[in-house]
């Protein structure tokens, strides 16, 4: 393979966050060179993942494909951008200069852009400046192709010339998701139903670095084994950012028609409501959960408005995290398409609140009557919260 060009085999992973200092860059480093790895590991051929000077490398070897490895690193939380670097053998400058115009022939055949060129020398032993071979690197692509054009300002294509023991060639930046590692944050519960909110806010929250655990309530046998595969189809699609996802299935029907017996059927949805998120927290606090995540936004349905927020914030002690609490639909939905998970949302499966669902339920419920309508369970909640966090199904999705 001369001069390396026809293949890429090395990825130089940019990262953000720059507010990020000392240790906690330390830790942020590992972390997303330890979830590249991870990755990574899952697919075929073989990868070096490499921290140097402020930089990951990805160099692969082996039969690994090109498409599988970028998608893949697109997925992984932390990382802006993925450059596909080329890589020369050291020489003298006649070499540096031929392979940096083999590059650019090969790279942007044809282009009218303008330019820029900037080298970085770690390896000092070559003899001419930074500054030096910018412009002379730069004039040689002039000379070469006199329909570009330099602009160091605001250049179409930024050249970057890396000379260490081999030169790296990279121009073009795939963009990757950004945010943090998952696993610099914590970890919470989501609320994971099958609907197109709760995925996109489980992934919202990943995004900032927290590994997802996961609760589904469902109500067998009004709703169906596909209603929760489905669930389950959707914790795995959230999985390709997050990592593994730890899901609790919870069978929630004895409680579903307890309650539908008990208490006024326009009240159904925020007692129910209230009672998964007291379910949710049992697990969280067990799982070492740092706080619950819903995909609740203000006014999308009579559950989610602010009397009924209040309503059902009320029974947590653990904080309540919402990422989609100002969201319009339109928004929410675009990102699950971004994510991949709105084609298997949409699928018409029932959904355990759907069922019981009151014609008219209350829009603006009052914590007292609420509390009030409550006590008509006292006889036998506990054991039914009791015997569902038992018989609680527990899976690990990846
Ligand atoms: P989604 O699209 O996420 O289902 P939604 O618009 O259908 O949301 P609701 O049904 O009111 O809204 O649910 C509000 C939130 O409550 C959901 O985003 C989810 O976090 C949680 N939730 C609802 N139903 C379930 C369930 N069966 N299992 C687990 N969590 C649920
Ligand atoms: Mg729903």
């Amino acid at each position: 393979m001369e001069n390396g060009i026809d293949m890429y085999d090395t990825f130089l992973i940019k990262y953000g966050e720059i507010g990020l200092k000392g240790k906690n860059r330390n830790i942020f480093e590992d972390a997303l060179a330890a979830r590249i790895r991870g990755v990574l590991k899952g697919l075929e051929g073989e990868f070096e993942v490499t921290k140097e000077r402020g930089r990951i490398y990805v160099r692969c070897a082996g039969s690994w494909g090109y498409d599988e490895v970028i998608s893949s690193l697109t997925r992984i939380f932390g990382i802006v951008g993925i450059c596909p670097v080329v890589v020369y053998e050291t020489g003298d400058f006649e070499k540096l200069k031929s392979d940096m115009l083999d590059y650019v022939r090969k790279e942007h055949p044809g282009s009218h852009e303008t330019f820029k060129v900037k080298v970085r020398r770690v390896n000092k032993a070559f003899p001419m400046t930074s500054m030096q071979l910018d412009a002379a690197l730069g004039e040689a692509i002039l000379n070469e192709f006199p329909d570009m054009h330099v602009d160091v300002h605001h250049p179409d294509i930024m050249f970057d010339v890396e000379i260490r023991g081999q030169v790296s060639i990279y121009s073009k930046v795939i963009p990757g998701p950004g945010g943090m590692p998952v696993g610099t944050n914590g970890k919470a519960m989501l609320l994971l139903s099958g609907g197109i909110d709760s995925p996109v806010a489980g992934w919202m929250v990943a995004k900032r670095g927290v590994t997802l655990d996961a609760t589904y309530f469902h109500a067998p046998p009004y709703t169906s084994e596909r209603a929760k595969q489905k669930v389950i189809d959707l914790a795995k699609i959230v999985s390709r950012y997050t990592g593994p996802i730890r899901l609790h299935i919870v069978n929630f029907t004895d409680i579903q028609l307890y309650i539908y017996d008990q208490c006024p059927h326009e009240e159904l949805t925020i007692i129910m409501r209230r009672y998964m998120m007291k379910i949710a927290e049992q697990f969280a606090l067990e799982d070492g959960d740092l706080g619950l995540v819903t995909g609740e936004s203000i006014g999308q349905v009579a559950s989610q408005t602010m009397q009924s927020l209040l309503c059902t914030n009320d029974v947590c002690t653990l904080p309540v995290y919402r990422p989609l609490i100002g969201f319009d639909k339109n928004d929410i939905v675009e990102i699950s398409k971004k994510i991949d998970t709105y084609d298997t949302s949409i699928l018409p499966y029932e959904d355990c609140c759907t069922i019981f669902v009151a014609k008219h339920p209350v829009t603006k419920p009052n914590l007292k009557i609420i509390e009030r309508s409550e006590t008509h369970l006292k006889e036998k909640i506990d054991d039914l919260v009791k015997t569902a966090i038992e018989t609680t199904e527990t899976i690990m999705v990846k």
